[in-house]
């Protein structure tokens, strides 16, 4: 699944193939990939359209249009935006049956294709269509259209401070790696760069936010910061087609120091990495390095004890 990093490095890639380039046409492959307006309307006001900026806001593209227009774009799981060269493919059907991909032949799941003025296409691939794209007329801003950009949390690259997380957590009962993935407090921070953080922070996933005290905030947030950028520079440098999200988390789960790492020595101590469910998700921590916090003793406990 993309994270920031995979998405920014999405983001620089399109920027550079595409800023000055047009649509010519569009084709949509698959209507549940368009999630506004409707199929007709995206597909003939589109047309024309010249790219501008490309701008991320969490795991949102945002690609400006001349005209103050706008097409926006949440990969969700398996989505995928390539620039490939015209009729590279065949296009028959949605889904191609293999086309040769470096030394693995992989099967791609072609959504949506926007052919461009210099006769290249832009193709939307999603094997499990979750992924999304909107159109943004002009006048209108992004988070108008897509309600949910309005209600995320500070870019962690940009404005993430220790005194930020120590508000955004003052009341929070839930365990730190929980309030780490909550987009509202971070746009952007998935599993696997939250789980990394805290191991280089020597926090135990499951540490209730609120108890953390502000200098540990700060050098939670410093390492979320340093361990984004860190991905998001592995992936701009290994990247082929640009776009290839599973190769840069796949890049990046190579050098991961817990994530996915379950039964293997830390690479600090020899402790064995454990792995644990918090809020439905799967949660990498070595135990020696980030020990459970304490939990005051119940007294009810003690009671029965007694009575007994
Ligand atoms: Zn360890």
């Amino acid at each position: 699944m993309p994270e920031l990093p995979e998405v920014e490095t999405v983001r620089r890639g399109l920027e550079n193939l595409l800023r000055g380039d047009a649509i010519k046409s569009v084709k949509v492959l698959r209507s549940e990939s368009i999630a506004f307006p409707d199929v007709a309307s995206f597909i003939k006001l589109l047309k024309g359209r010249r790219f501008g900026n490309i701008l991320r806001r969490g795991k949102y593209l945002l690609l400006e249009l001349d005209g103050d227009a706008g097409l926006a774009c949440h990969l969700r799981m398996s989505g995928r935006l390539i620039v490939r060269p015209g009729k590279s493919v065949s296009r028959a059907k949605g889904k191609i049956d293999s086309i040769e991909r470096g030394s693995v032949r992989e099967p791609q799941f072609l959504r949506v294709v926007f052919t461009l003025e210099s006769g290249r296409e832009l193709h939307f691939e999603d094997m499990r269509v979750f992924g999304r794209l909107w159109y943004k007329p002009a006048g209108a801003n992004f988070e108008e259209i897509i309600p949910t950009l309005a209600e995320l949390g500070v870019e962690p690259l940009e404005a993430l401070t220790g005194a930020y997380l120590h508000k955004a957590f003052a009341k929070k009962m839930q365990a730190v790696k929980t309030a780490l993935l909550d987009q509202r407090v971070l746009a952007g921070v998935g599993n696997i760069y939250a789980d990394e953080s805290l191991f280089l922070t020597r926090l135990h996933p499951a540490t209730a936010a609120k108890n953390l005290k502000l200098a540990q905030l700060e050098h939670l947030s410093n390492n979320i910061k340093m361990v984004l950028e860190r991905a998001i520079i592995s992936g701009g440098s290994t990247l082929r087609d640009y776009s290839d999200s599973s190769g840069v988390n796949g890049k990046y789960q190579n050098e991961a120091l817990v994530y996915g790492r379950e039964g293997a020595p830390c690479h600090h101590c020899g402790t064995l990495i454990e792995r644990l469910k918090l809020g439905g998700r799967s949660s990498h921590y070595c135990p020696s390095c980030q020990p459970k916090p304490r939990v005051a003793k119940k007294k009810i406990g003690a009671k029965k004890i007694l009575a007994k």
